[in-house]
């Protein structure tokens, strides 16, 4: 008998037919205590509904198989970035919707506080149902979504409104980004900036609790998965977060200057429809 029979027989996807001369020779050979997993004076537990030929072989063999079964591995869970560490992070930790809002707004954590004091801008908190099914989660405001306090607006918001809308999930979606600060002149968010921001973000997730999350560029990524892979290997499968459901897709501002990768897009919203559905059951 071979090792693949062995394990299709301790999977119980056997009977196992073994030729009666190979079953003579194994129930001859002692067996070795060093390969015995669990040392035991009674006989192997007798196997039903097999052939005799079958249940002496499994008598004769079983000493010989770990006790152990298979485990399959775990689903893929990236890790979260959440040991909160700082007296600032576990204060945040514990705010109600209206606390954290009203922190938000007079926030001075990160450098992007004084253009917001010097221009007289103003913080981009969300917008959205609080019972969302999706929290779609982009990088920063730019100066229209700042001047209206709402994120995704535009172009890109429009896309990103009738990509949901095709598969009837435009209603309750809540929408936020990483930096809640607008940086100047479009540049992309800094290490320093999101990880004094990232804790808004993870209680608003946890205040929220929707059914999935959509994250929108590697930023939004990196936050949240602590992840240094492209988009375009993350996106290939179901994330999680805590627990909840994840796709990652390309930001939408980035859609529109990239049209080949707009069907891609289309897959990542077919996913996220998915994980929705399951997430009902
Ligand atoms: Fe505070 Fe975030 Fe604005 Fe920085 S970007 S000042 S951390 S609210």
């Amino acid at each position: 008998m071979n090792r693949r029979a062995l394990i299709l027989d301790e999977l119980g996807l056997s009977p196992v037919w073994v030729r009666k001369e190979i079953l003579a020779e194994l129930q001859a050979k002692p067996v070795e205590p060093a390969h015995v997993a669990v040392a035991s004076n009674s006989p192997a537990p007798r196997p039903q509904g097999f052939s005799p030929v079958a249940v002496a072989a499994h008598q004769a063999l079983a000493p010989l198989v770990s006790p152990a079964k298979f485990t399959p591995p775990p689903a893929q869970t990236l890790p979260a970035n959440d040991p909160i560490e700082d007296e600032r992070s576990l204060r945040i930790a514990r705010m109600n919707w209206q606390e954290l809002n009203a922190a938000v707004s007079t926030c001075t954590a990160c450098p992007l506080c004084e253009a917001r004091q010097k221009t007289g801008g103003q913080t981009v908190f969300g917008s959205g149902p609080m019972q969302a099914n999706i929290m779609v989660i982009g990088e920063a405001p730019d100066a229209d979504e700042e001047t209206q306090q709402t994120p995704f607006l535009g172009d890109a918001g429009k896309l990103l409104n009738n990509m949901l809308a095709t598969i009837g999930e435009d209603e309750q979606v809540y929408k936020t980004n990483i930096l809640k600060c607008r940086p100047p002149n479009k540049r992309n968010p800094q290490a320093a900036e999101v990880l004094q921001c990232a804790p808004f973000l993870k209680r608003q997730i946890e205040l929220i609790q929707p059914k999935t999350l959509l994250l929108t560029g590697r930023f939004a990524m990196k936050t949240l998965l602590e992840s240094d892979e492209p988009v375009s290997v993350l996106r290939e499968k179901l994330q999680q977060y805590k627990q909840i459901p994840l796709v990652v897709s390309y930001n939408p501002s980035y859609l529109l200057r990239n049209l080949p990768d707009k069907s891609r897009a289309w897959h990542d919203i077919l996913r996220l429809k998915a994980a929705l559905k399951n997430s009902r059951h």
